[in-house]
């Protein structure tokens, strides 16, 4: 459980990646999001974008 840990704040992202050209990108996670969801479509060549991983970084307090 990545939310459990003491004295550090950890916020989660999501990973999208585009199905056509494969261009990745990373935002804050949304409640919802959860791995191979489709998403937006993709802003370069508006293909379908879906989430490939999903994590959670620890900013230092
Ligand atoms: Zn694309």
């Amino acid at each position: 459980m990545i939310f459990s840990k003491k004295k550090e704040i950890v916020t989660p992202y999501s990973v999208e990646e585009c199905g056509s050209c494969k261009a990745i990108s990373k935002r804050k996670f949304k409640e919802g999001d959860y791995i191979f969801k489709n998403t937006d479509s993709c802003s370069s060549c508006k293909g379908q974008l879906s989430i490939v991983k999903i994590f959670g970084e620890v900013l230092k307090v």
